[in-house]
Parts: structure tokens; sequence; C-alpha cells
């Protein structure tokens, strides 16, 4: 499995669809202070699902879009496109070559698709989360984020190895089982309740 390309357009400083190509192995992004490279890694953090602000270097989830320049007017959507290669099977789909892509309007929230085909969120984050790209993405280590790992508490550290053993996928289904359980058990409640006061 590899990152074969990564599209962004009207995402942070790329107005203009822009398409990196990759090649397995090392990949080195180099510039100008300022010219946009942490860009490329925040879009890759941003397609994959990331949903706060602050780890995208901004103060809202809107930031991500073109903000215009004195010749550009702004741009009301953000779109990246990320294409895996999955030749080797490390993604749990039944496709050779997968493409997830993120859009975001001004007026609200993200839309996902999958090879083309509108998803939820939690589709992008399962399909990843079996290849070790998990939804805290810890693959991706940015400017001074090596401090906070060695400063992480143990709880902050045991959840670094669920992730990467793939056990976070799980606590998240179990948690989301259990807020069901509890919604189960105030409807029941209420029912038995009402029962009560035909009786
Ligand atoms: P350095 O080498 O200093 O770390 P860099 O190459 O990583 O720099 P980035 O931080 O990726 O650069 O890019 C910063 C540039 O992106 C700034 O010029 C900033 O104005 C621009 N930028 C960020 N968000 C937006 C946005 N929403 N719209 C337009 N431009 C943006």
């Amino acid at each position: 499995m590899y990152v074969k390309s990564l599209t962004l357009k009207g995402f942070k400083s790329f107005a203009s669809a822009t398409t990196m190509r990759l090649e397995p192995g090392i990949t080195c992004i180099v510039g100008p202070n300022g010219s946009g490279k942490s860009n490329v890694v925040d879009a890759l953090a941003w397609v994959m699902g990331e949903q706060g602000a602050k780890s995208l270097r901004g103060g809202k989830m809107e930031d991500v879009i073109f903000a215009g320049t004195a010749g550009r007017a702004p741009l009301g959507r953000a779109e990246v496109a990320l294409t895996i290669d999955n030749t080797d099977g490390a993604l749990p789909i039944d496709y050779t070559e997968v493409t997830i892509a993120r859009t975001m309007f001004r007026n609200g929230g993200s839309e996902y698709a999958i090879n083309g085909t509108s998803c939820r969120l939690l589709d992008v984050q399962e399909l990843l989360s079996d290849s070790g790209i998990g939804r805290e993405m810890h693959v991706i280590v940015g400017q001074g984020q090596l401090d906070a790992v060695l400063r992480a508490t143990p709880e902050e550290r045991r959840g670094f190895i669920e992730e990467a053993a793939g056990v976070l996928k799980h606590r998240k289904r179990k948690e989301k089982a259990l807020r069901k359980l509890e919604s189960m058990d105030a409807n029941l409640t209420r029912v038995n309740d009402l029962t009560g006061e035909i009786r």
C-alpha cells in the first residue's frame, strides 16, 4: 500500500486543482518558507477525516478553504482526493486502487466519498483503521509534535499503542454500542412508566 496521488483544490493556499503523483518509497517536499509544504501534510490528514481545526493549524474548520489573495477571490469549497495503491490488499476493500475524497463548503459540514460513492466519515475511518492509519492520525507527526508524544500521559500512550494494534476501532464501536444501550434503557424506563400509568 502506498499513496499514489494527492489532489488539492481550494484547500488552503492551493486555489487551483493541483495533483501530486507519488512513487513507492520516500517522498520529500521542498520549497521556500510559506510555500505550502505543511499545507500538503494538512490536506493528507484532512482527507483522512481529521476533525480538529487546531491540528490543521487553523482557528476553525472553514479555515482550510482558500481564503483569497490580492489577485484571487476566496473560494466556497475545499476538495482533497487521496488515491492509495491497494494491490497488496492492505485496505479491506475489493479494489486495487482506492480514492478517498473529502469536500467542505463554507456553510457547513464535510462530504466524503470512497471511489466516487458518497459515504460517512465513519466509513473512511474504518477503511483506514485496519491499515494502521487511524482516526487519531498518529502516522502524521507535525512540527513540535514529537515533544507532545514524549510528554504523553500513560493513558495517551496507551491510545497510540491501541491505535497501532487496531484496537481503537473496536473501542469506538463498543462506546457507540454502550451509548445505544443507554438510550434503550431510557426508552424502556419511559415505556414502563407509561404502562404503569395505563394500569
Ligand atoms: P515553512 O517552511 O515556514 O514551515 P510551509 O512551506 O510549510 O512553510 P505552509 O505553512 O504550508 O508553508 O503554508 C503557509 C501559507 O499558506 C501561508 O502563505 C498562508 O497564507 C497560506 N494559507 C494558509 N491557509 C490558507 C487559506 N485558507 N487560504 C489561502 N492561503 C492560505
